[in-house]
Formats: C-alpha cells, sequence, structure tokens
C-alpha cells in the first residue's frame, strides 16, 4: 500500500508513454503537479482515496501535452484583436469586413487586417478605396508579406522622398517609382508596423488567455513562441505571475540584420529567466523568406520564374558571426529556412561555429526544411542540428500543392518537405504549428503527417506513423528545449502535463484521426480542459 494518495487517477487508458523503458501502460496518478505513477490499472487503486478524482477511460488514448515547437503565440494573441480575413476570398468582401471592423472601432487610430490571401488586395490605391481617412495595413495570412494604404506609407515617412529610392528591399514600387503598398519581408513591413502603435497590455493578456483557452482544448500544454524580446517574454511572465498562464511558454531572442553585436547581451539576460512556466534561452533568425512570394533563398531558380534572384538574409559571414556570439553565450540557435539554400548556408555556419567554439550540446535548429538537398541532410546528425517541421505547410493532396507544382518544379517535388528522409538520415524532428500561418490544433498536422500523398511518383514516401508523430510533440519536442528530463513523457516523476483523447488514436485508421480530439487536458497537475 502506498501513502501517497493522488489528486486525479486516470485508470483503463491506454497509454502512450513516450518512455522507451515503460512504452505502454494502463493508469497514471498525478499529484500536485508531478507523475507520482504510469503502470497496471490494479496497482493504481494504492493512491486513491476519497478525495481523488477517478477518470475511468474505457480504452481511449492518453498521452504527454502536446509542446508545439514553432508557434506564434504572443503575436498571434495580439493579431486577435484585429480585423481577421481568412474567410475572405474578393477583394468585396475585405472591403465589407474591414470597413464593419473600422465602424465597430471609431477610436482606432489604425485600422488592420491579418490573415489575407495573395490576390486580395496588392496595391495603396485598392486599399485606399477601401478607407483612405485612416492608415490601414493589411496582412497576409503568412506574414511574409503586408499591403499599406496611402495613408500608412505617408505616416511611415515613406512616400515624403517622392519615390522610392532609398528605402529597403522589399519596398514594392510601382511603374513611377513610388512605393505601390505591398511590402515583403520583415525589414520593409517593419517600416511601418514600427509606427503602429501596440494595443495596451492588458488588452493583450487578456487575448492571450482565449489563445491559451483555445490551445489547451487541442490539447497544447507548452509552445516554443518563435519570435520574441524581453518585453515579450515580461507579459509571458506577467501572465505566469498573475495565474493566467496555463502552458509553459519558451520564448527566443529575434536577432535581425541590423542587430548589434551588444544587443545580443539582451538574449542573455532573457536565458537568465528560467520561471516554473517562462523560459529563455533561445535566439531566432531568418535566413530567408517563402516559396509563396518568391523570397525563399533556393540553390536552382524559380521553376515558374526562372529571373528571380534571392539573397539570404545574413550572408554566410554575418551568419557566422553573430551565432557565434550567441553560442558561446550557451543559447540556443534556431533559423528559419524554406529553401534548400537556406538550409545549407545554415548548417555550414552551424559546422562553422563548431570549429570556432567547439562542439557542445547545442541543440540548434532550422525551422520549417521545406526543401532540402540529399547531401545535407546527414548533416542534421552529425551537427547535432535539429529539424522543426509544421506537417500543414505541405499539402495533403498533389492537387493542393500550388508552390509545389509552379514554384519548385518538377524536378524539385522529391525534395519538398522530406521528413521521411531527414528521419532515415537521423536527423532528431520535433512537430510545431507555425500558427498564425496555419492552425495550431495538432490534429490538423497529425491529419497531413499521416495522410500526405507523394508528390512525386517515384519520390520517397515522406509521411511519418502516428508514434513518430505523437514523439514529435512530446519526448522529442521536450528535448528540443533541453527539457527531456522533465516533460514530454508519461513517467514517474516527471511534470503532470497529459492530454485524454475521445478515441484510441491508434484503433482509428489514419484519414480518419481528426474525428479524435482531446476529452481533458491536464496542465501542471490542473485539469485546464475537460470536455462537457
Ligand atoms: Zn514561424
Amino acid at each position: 500500500m502506498s501513502d501517497t494518495k493522488a489528486d486525479i487517477l486516470i485508470t483503463n487508458a491506454h497509454i502512450f508513454t513516450s518512455d522507451e523503458s515503460n512504452p505502454r501502460a494502463e493508469a497514471v496518478a498525478v499529484r500536485g503537479n508531478r507523475i507520482i505513477f504510469v503502470g497496471a490499472n490494479r496497482s493504481a487503486k494504492n493512491f486513491c482515496d476519497s478525495n481523488t478524482r477517478v477518470i475511468d477511460e474505457l480504452g481511449h488514448t492518453l498521452t504527454a501535452g502536446f509542446i508545439d515547437t514553432h508557434v506564434h503565440l504572443l503575436s498571434g494573441a495580439t493579431w486577435m484583436g484585429y480585423a481577421d480575413l481568412r474567410e475572405v476570398h474578393a477583394r468585396g468582401d475585405a472591403r465589407t469586413v474591414l470597413r464593419d471592423f473600422a465602424d465597430k472601432h471609431p477610436s482606432d487610430e489604425w485600422i488592420i487586417g491579418w490573415r489575407s490571401e495573395y490576390n486580395i488586395v496588392s496595391s495603396r490605391h485598392e486599399l485606399d478605396e477601401i478607407i483612405a481617412d485612416r492608415p490601414l495595413y493589411v496582412r497576409a495570412a503568412d506574414a511574409h508579406t503586408a499591403w499599406a494604404n496611402t495613408k500608412a506609407l505617408e505616416m511611415a515617412g515613406l512616400l515624403h522622398n517622392g519615390n522610392g529610392s532609398g528605402l529597403p528591399d522589399g519596398v514594392v514600387l510601382d511603374e513611377m517609382g513610388y512605393p505601390s503598398g505591398e511590402l515583403r519581408e520583415a525589414r520593409a513591413m517593419r517600416m511601418v508596423l514600427d509606427i503602429i502603435p501596440t494595443p495596451v497590455e492588458a488588452r493583450i493578456r487578456e487575448q492571450l488567455k482565449l489563445a491559451i483557452q483555445g490551445f489547451n482544448k487541442t490539447g497544447i500544454t507548452s509552445i516554443h513562441n518563435m519570435n520574441g524580446d524581453m518585453n515579450d517574454l515580461m507579459v509571458y511572465a506577467a501572465a505566469e505571475d498573475a495565474g493566467e498562464l496555463n502552458l509553459r511558454a519558451y520564448v527566443p531572442y529575434s536577432v535581425k540584420p541590423e542587430t548589434r553585436e551588444e544587443e545580443l547581451q539582451e538574449a542573455a539576460e532573457m536565458a537568465k529567466v528560467q520561471m516554473d512556466y517562462v523560459r529563455g534561452g533561445m535566439t531566432k533568425f531568418f535566413m530567408d523568406g517563402v516559396w509563396e512570394s518568391y523570397t525563399a533563398f533556393n540553390i536552382e531558380p524559380y521553376a515558374d520564374d526562372p529571373t528571380v534572384r534571392v539573397d539570404p538574409i545574413f550572408s554566410p559571414e554575418h551568419f557566422i558571426r553573430m551565432a557565434s556570439l550567441c553560442d558561446k553565450m550557451g543559447l540556443q540557435i534556431a533559423v528559419h529556412c524554406c529553401g534548400d539554400g537556406a538550409v545549407k548556408q545554415t548548417l555550414d555556419g552551424y559546422e562553422a561555429i563548431q570549429q570556432i567554439n567547439g562542439t557542445r550540446d547545442s541543440r540548434h535548429r532550422i525551422e520549417h526544411v521545406e526543401v532540402c538537398q540529399p547531401e545535407d541532410m546527414p548533416r542534421f546528425k552529425q551537427l547535432g542540428v535539429i529539424a522543426s517541421i509544421q506537417p500543414s505547410h505541405a499539402s495533403l493532396r498533389l492537387d493542393e500543392y500550388k508552390i509545389g507544382r509552379d514554384r519548385l518544379g518538377e524536378k524539385r517535388w522529391h525534395l519538398w518537405q522530406p521528413w521521411r528522409d531527414l528521419k532515415n538520415a537521423g536527423a532528431h524532428l520535433s512537430l510545431g504549428s507555425d500558427w498564425t500561418v496555419v492552425p495550431y490544433d495538432p490534429m490538423t498536422h497529425l491529419h497531413v503527417a499521416l495522410n500526405r500523398e507523394k508528390l512525386s511518383p517515384t519520390g520517397t514516401d515522406q509521411r511519418l506513423t502516428l508514434e513518430e508523430c505523437i514523439l514529435g510533440y512530446t519526448r522529442d519536442a521536450a528535448y528540443v528545449e533541453f527539457q527531456e528530463f522533465e516533460k514530454g513523457k508519461v513517467r514517474e516523476g516527471y511534470l503532470a502535463d497529459l492530454i485524454l483523447f475521445s478515441h484510441d488514436l491508434f484503433e482509428l485508421k489514419p484519414e480518419d484521426i481528426m474525428t479524435a480530439k482531446p476529452v481533458i487536458t491536464i496542465f501542471d497537475g490542473r485539469i485546464v480542459f475537460e470536455e462537457e
């Protein structure tokens, strides 16, 4: 008989533990914020007394809480307060949504739309026809392009010179040489974004709370907030202090091309923040943009427009200089790489850094890895680099692969989102969503990972197994943030972050995975979501 009684006891579950020493179990007991028992139903009874909440699971799957290793939660929560254009497919509908929003928010100085498809609006004149008396800024769903009206461009000083000379790349010019209103990639977008007043923190915190409720509902109990600075970290810290933070957040410092070496000190300060739920310790770089807007840095030209030339956001020397400083400070590095050229240059950089600083357990990472050359795949393992992937960026079927079909061209199809090839080459894979670009619900990502069609008939079947997906969201994701001894497994002594599903996931046909969803999410020993 055990003297320790559980607060929560779950029995008759099919537990996928993500723990190689004890892969399957029937029962789990939680006391405080820790797992105190994982094993057979008959032994579990010992942990039960009159105060124990007993949940009898009837054979459904239980896993560790999911860790989304690439998501933009805080900025997403902020954008949730703006006009949502996700359901808009024509300019007339965009006008309706934006004008409605403007009417409902008469005191908002700026009108901001987000999650727009491309080709809904593409110039300031089109935006002026929607709203001209207030600055208007519309961001694309992938967050790599935005469009601003004339008023917004004027306020940002982009029209003052009379023409576009001296403006950064990415500020698209019209045939007269004036900014057209289209802004590609962060540097150009920030010319306008930086003058938009940020909402007051109370409003952001309120929206963050709402967003987290949504995350918990889908089983997410930890996130890597893939952009940030000390301010962002402090918003999370304040939410934790106020008892509002029902997930664990790992927040990087974003290193931009214009970031000065001494500014990296902020990243070092962030790394000292190690609260129960909120932690710093990572830096985030962008090496390129995205295939959609011809800003991905690829080795071979774009198939549908070979004239496009893309430079990486950091030159090789610049990246090595900044990244080696981060590495020397013991920080983890994550680099956004969509094109195969970006992947290669980043791996080259990581290799150079090891030569400069020596080898350590650095777990540097590459985000997205949308296209990767075969010769670069084994380098992930050789250099100890993590491939952080977001399955929904690969579409399900060939006829949905517009980007794949057009921009990559048939010759490169077999290199698109090469998850199986990366795994076969020994790369450590972790899974995430990249919300707000695509939905955060892990089930939508599992669906694509389990069911995507082969893009190239002769290429590798790049699908993942259910087991690999769950590991990618649990054990292998915890490893990515150096927390593999604290979470990511259903194991005695580990943090009690758990998901109970509505089905036995392993009994479902892969194509039916979306019918399953969490019915209970436990975070830090507390039930934070329970289906009615
Ligand atoms: Zn991202």
